[in-house]
């Protein structure tokens, strides 16, 4: 067995985690957080996917208008 296995992160870092993620925690709090995600696997991988999934929601935000599906679909939809 080693310790790489999926799961949730440590319950008493979850919300520091999340916090990190979106930068609502700075100086030794960050730190302390950051260090034990780098030598905790699932606290680790618990951040990336946090920090991962919140840059794709901005980027959507940012390039996707909101009606720009709309115009995509009136334009090539049912032609086929
Ligand atoms: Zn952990």
């Amino acid at each position: 067995m080693n310790h790489k296995t999926e799961g949730p992160p440590c319950r008493r870092m979850e919300a520091s985690l999340q916090q990190a993620a979106e930068g609502k925690i700075t100086g030794i709090k960050k730190l302390y957080v950051l260090a034990h995600a780098a030598q905790c696997y699932r606290c680790g991988t618990f951040l990336e996917r946090m920090r991962a999934t919140l840059a794709a929601l901005k980027s959507q935000r940012l390039d996707v208008p909101s009606d720009a599906l709309d115009r995509l679909r009136e334009k090539y939809g049912g032609r086929e």
